[in-house]
């Protein structure tokens, strides 16, 4: 649901929010989060925000691919702009600020979209289920966490480069 941009008060105003989003757009809100969101004007279209954000996400792990709940924990502060045309006072407080600008189009203002976007930004870039997760065999596809297949994986060990690419591209 969004927040009309001419209804925030000059004195801002505080969110406390505790949704499920559809993190990925998979057509299910499997991600749970609790937020606490000050919205401030600074002028020109242009609103501060801050406060922070709690999330667990419900994401792929980077080598088994299995599905597993990843905490989030993240601190909200940064700018919001509107997508066009902005004015000078606005130019300026966004240089002087020196913080993050986000960019919205139209009158209202999604905190569902922003706290989405702020999850997909603190999440790990190699999420791993576990830390000595052994991932899938080369060979045969097993989830060696789960069974030994035995495959003769002697030479894909010195192909590093390999399986780091096949990580890029499954992404
Ligand atoms: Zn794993
Ligand atoms: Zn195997």
């Amino acid at each position: 649901m969004g927040i009309k941009i001419n209804e925030i008060p000059t004195e801002g105003l505080t969110l406390e929010l505790a949704r499920n989003v559809d993190l990925f757009d998979q057509g299910r809100s499997a991600t749970t989060f609790t937020a606490a969101l000050s919205i401030r004007p600074v002028g020109g279209g242009v609103f501060h925000f801050t406060g922070s954000l709690q999330a667990t996400a419900e994401i792929e792990c980077s080598r088994c691919l299995t599905r597993f709940p990843q905490v989030v924990v993240a601190e909200i502060n940064f700018n919001l702009a509107p997508a066009k045309v902005i004015n000078e006072e606005a130019e300026h407080e966004l240089e002087r600020a020196e913080l993050d600008t986000e960019f919205y189009q139209g009158e209202e203002i999604d905190p569902d979209a922003i706290i989405k976007e702020q999850i997909l930004l603190a999440l790990p870039m190699v999420p791993l289920h576990s830390p000595d997760c052994k991932g899938l065999c080369p060979v045969c596809g097993t989830d060696r966490n789960l069974a030994e297949c035995g495959c003769e994986t002697e030479g894909w060990g010195k192909a590093g480069a390999f399986s780091v690419l096949r990580d890029i591209f499954r992404k």
